[in-house]
């Protein structure tokens, strides 16, 4: 019998390879908790995709709480932050956080992200993180680059193949923000 993984997702696009990577090892249920996406009609329109797509596969999907009002306030102060600075750091622990609670509570074998299949983000600072989580709550974390042996590539291909929707920028108001403001330029 395969093990259980729960996997944070953050987007189909993100998903894809990894999921092709994951599921002849585990039992995958895809777990989208991403309270940092914003507007919500942005964030409907990742998550749908990403619902359908676990269907496809026939794999168990859990939307997670859409708490924006704690993940502002948690990172409050960090508005101005870079991408890879201070705010993703309590970006990645509060998604990563919430996913190990949930992953141990309800049995699971392991947790791990998506996240690090992009190349804009710091595989080493997820992987701190998600080491530091896993040892809170006492449960493995599945770590990996997966953009690693051209993953970013094969998912890109993967996502047009499938026709899924792209976004421009990694999803929090700031990120949309700093989208907007090169667009200007
Ligand atoms: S840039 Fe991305 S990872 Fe960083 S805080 Fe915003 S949504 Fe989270």
């Amino acid at each position: 019998m395969k093990k259980k993984l729960l996997l944070h997702s953050c987007c189909a696009p993100c998903s894809i390879y990894v999921l092709q990577q994951l599921m002849s090892e585990w039992q995958v249920t895809v777990y989208f908790y991403d309270p940092n996406i914003h507007p919500r009609a942005e964030y409907i329109q990742r998550r749908d995709e990403m619902k359908g797509y676990a269907e496809k596969l026939k794999l168990e999907f859990i939307e997670g709480p859409y708490d924006t009002f704690n993940w502002i306030q948690k990172t409050r102060g960090l508005e101005k932050e870079p991408e890879k600075g201070k705010r993703c750091d309590v970006c990645f622990d509060i998604r990563l956080g919430e996913t190990a609670r949930k992953a141990k509570d309800e049995s699971y074998d392991a947790f791990a992200t998506v996240l690090t299949i992009s190349p804009h983000k710091n595989a080493k600072q997820i992987s701190l993180i998600g080491q530091r989580i896993a040892d809170k709550f006492k449960i493995d974390f599945l770590d990996r680059d997966w953009k690693k042996n051209e993953g970013f590539k094969i998912a890109c291909k993967l996502s047009e193949e499938e026709g899924f929707y792209r976004q421009d920028y990694c999803g929090c108001l700031f990120s949309k923000r700093n989208r907007d403001l090169k667009a200007k330029l």
